[in-house]
């Protein structure tokens, strides 16, 4: 009998892993945030990720997300002549998931969609897909972002869209209009600062045929096999923004020189490199001096899929961390049913539900180009909720993995790949204070942000005597020190927090359960919590907030 056996050779009590469930349907908060935004158009939506869902959740592409990373992206400088190559080499899994994922419209696809809602449809997918494994998302993300970017410039966009919006994968150097798909990637950080990029010292020299050759460094440079790279460097009328890409228009190599890549915490699949750029060729995009004005709309989009990317580990997390409890027992019964573990799984559920409506909301924005309160929602609601979901994500991850115990520190559980990860999407486009100082710079240059929060927020009123008052109260708050934001400096990262807790509030007041709701408001605004996930008061509902977390496998 397997229960006599002192070595375990069939061990009892082990949980099976996630695998074979549907990371679209089998999940009800990711189903509600598309309901939400999708209205009438979600049945179709969410049968249209199907078979997304359904591979993001098969033991196949775990097996590929876990050799992606075990097997890191590598180097070649040169060749066996010495001639400068300047490639990096990946495993076929990082091709297999790359493939998928630009396959199922996770790149740029959107902007050249006539499907309903294409960017919700691309988040609710993102979300859905990406934890399985979280580098490949990188130039995907990047590819997304360029294609408004480029709108700067009709005849750029009209050259480079349809190849990026492409849903091929087509890896390799060679020249861009060979390819049936391309992939943008962009370099801004350099040596002396990320953040002020008005310190950038690269070089852009004008030629006689209106192109620019640039000299200098980059110094973050992430999936540096992309095509074409937006990047900032000076010109006699200031920082500007330029299209450069790895390979001239005439078939030779551009010349951008790898000097290295990063030895990264996480995001290990993927490759961050440093650059140099020796009189690389590259064209003006948008006026010379508007660099930042113009890169700013590749970062507005970098900034959304930080917070989808943030809150697809935090759906993962939550769906692995519930999924192994339910089948995990100890002192007499499962975890999830001890109330203490069923505190603690409530609590991340709340906080990841709460991501995921936020995402959601944030990528409908998208869809009204020309509606002044969903543009105007977008500039102020984009920085803070950067700001706060990133700042979530690594608390909940490591929380998440405690609740598997030793099994999750592990690293075939996926918990480690999953917590490595966390941090970095709080990091990069704007860490942290960055996103939080842009959340005052909003309110005070653009008053009609303001206004448009407080008219989302306004449209859960009357469902919570808490929720109305804290809304209120940060509108006061705002008004009072809209006139004066350098000393409310100190205070930005408080101001930022309370509007995304505010604004998360409001809409699962709107489209999640009561209990959710409910349980939310209680401890994130009335302040029933201890500050640590499994503190939530008694009168929230944690067994059937952790029921409706577990994923329906
Ligand atoms: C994995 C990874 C991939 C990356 N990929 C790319 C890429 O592809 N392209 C690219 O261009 N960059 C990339 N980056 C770089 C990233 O965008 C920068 O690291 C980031 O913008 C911060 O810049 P920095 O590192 O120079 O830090 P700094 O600018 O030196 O900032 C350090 C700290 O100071 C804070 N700070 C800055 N200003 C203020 C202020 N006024 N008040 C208070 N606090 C402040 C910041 O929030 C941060 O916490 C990547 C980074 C990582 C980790």
């Amino acid at each position: 009998m397997t229960g006599n056996d002192p070595f375990q050779r069939q061990p009892l009590n082990q949980a099976t892993p996630l695998v074979g469930y549907n990371t679209v349907t089998s999940d009800r908060a990711l189903r509600s945030a598309i309901e939400a935004q999708a209205d009438a158009d979600a049945r179709a939506m969410i049968d249209s990720l199907t078979e997304l869902g359904a591979t993001a959740g098969s033991a196949e592409v775990r097996e590929h997300g876990m050799l992606a990373n075990a097997h890191e992206p590598t180097l070649h400088t040169v060749d066996r002549f010495g001639s400068r190559v300047d490639e990096v080499e990946f495993h076929p899994s990082w091709h297999w998931m790359m493939r998928k994922g630009i396959g199922f419209g996770l790149a740029a696809h959107p902007w050249v969609s006539d499907e309903l809602l294409p960017h919700v449809r691309r988040a609710a997918g993102y979300i859905a897909w990406t934890a399985m494994e979280p580098g490949h998302a990188c130039p995907m993300t990047m590819t997304y972002a360029a294609v408004p970017a480029l709108r700067a410039d009709d005849a750029l966009a009209k050259e480079w869209t349809d190849l990026l919006a492409s849903t091929t994968y087509d890896f390799g150097l060679r020249a861009p209009h060979t390819k049936s798909g391309m992939l943008a990637g962009m370099g801004m950080t350099e040596k002396q600062g990320g953040s002020d990029v008005r310190t950038n010292v690269t070089t852009a020299q004008p030629q006689n045929d209106g192109s620019y050759l640039l000299r200098g460094h980059k110094w973050f440079t992430s999936a540096p096999m992309n095509d074409l790279f937006l990047v900032l460097a000076q010109t006699g009328g200031g920082l500007s923004c330029f299209v450069l890409p790895r390979v001239c228009p005439d078939g030779s190599r551009n010349a951008v020189q790898i000097v290295r890549l990063k030895d990264k915490l996480g995001n290990r699949s993927n490759a961050s490199s440093e650059l140099e750029l020796h009189d690389a060729y590259a064209v003006r995009l948008g006026d010379e001096g508007a660099g930042v004005r113009t890169i700013i709309e590749m970062v507005a989009a970098t900034r959304l899929d930080c917070v989808l990317g943030s809150t697809a580990l935090m759906r993962r997390a939550v769906a692995e961390a519930t999924w192994h409890t339910s089948q995990r027992s100890a002192f007499g019964g499962p975890l999830i049913d001890k109330p203490a573990m069923r505190n603690v799984l409530a609590d991340l559920a709340l906080e990841s539900e709460a991501a995921t409506m936020l995402g959601l909301r944030l990528a409908r924005c998208v869809e009204s180009p020309h509606d002044e309160h969903e543009v105007a929602l977008r500039r102020m609601a984009l920085p803070l909720s950067k700001f706060w979901v990133c700042k979530r994500a690594p608390m909940l991850c490591v929380e998440a993995m405690g609740c598997f115990g030793g099994n999750g520190y592990v690293e075939d559980s996926g918990m480690p790949l999953i917590y490595r990860e966390s941090p970095l999407n709080s990091i990069w486009e704007g860490s942290g204070n960055v996103n939080a100082l842009d959340v005052l710079r909003a309110l005070t240059r653009q008053p009609e942000g303001l206004q448009a929060y407080a008219d989302e927020v306004g449209r859960a009123r009357g469902a919570s005597r808490v929720l109305d008052d804290a809304a209120d109260a940060i509108v006061r708050e705002v008004r009072s020190i809209a006139g004066d934001p350098g000393s409310a400096e100190g205070a930005a990262r408080r101001l930022a927090s309370r509007m995304a807790v505010v604004l998360q509030a409001s809409l699962l007041v709107r489209h999640s359960p009561e209990q959710v709701a409910d349980a939310f408001v209680a401890s994130r605004i009335g302040g029933d919590h201890g500050g640590v996930f499994g503190t939530l008061g008694a009168g929230a509902d944690a067994a059937a907030i952790a029921a409706r977390a577990l994923p329906e496998v």
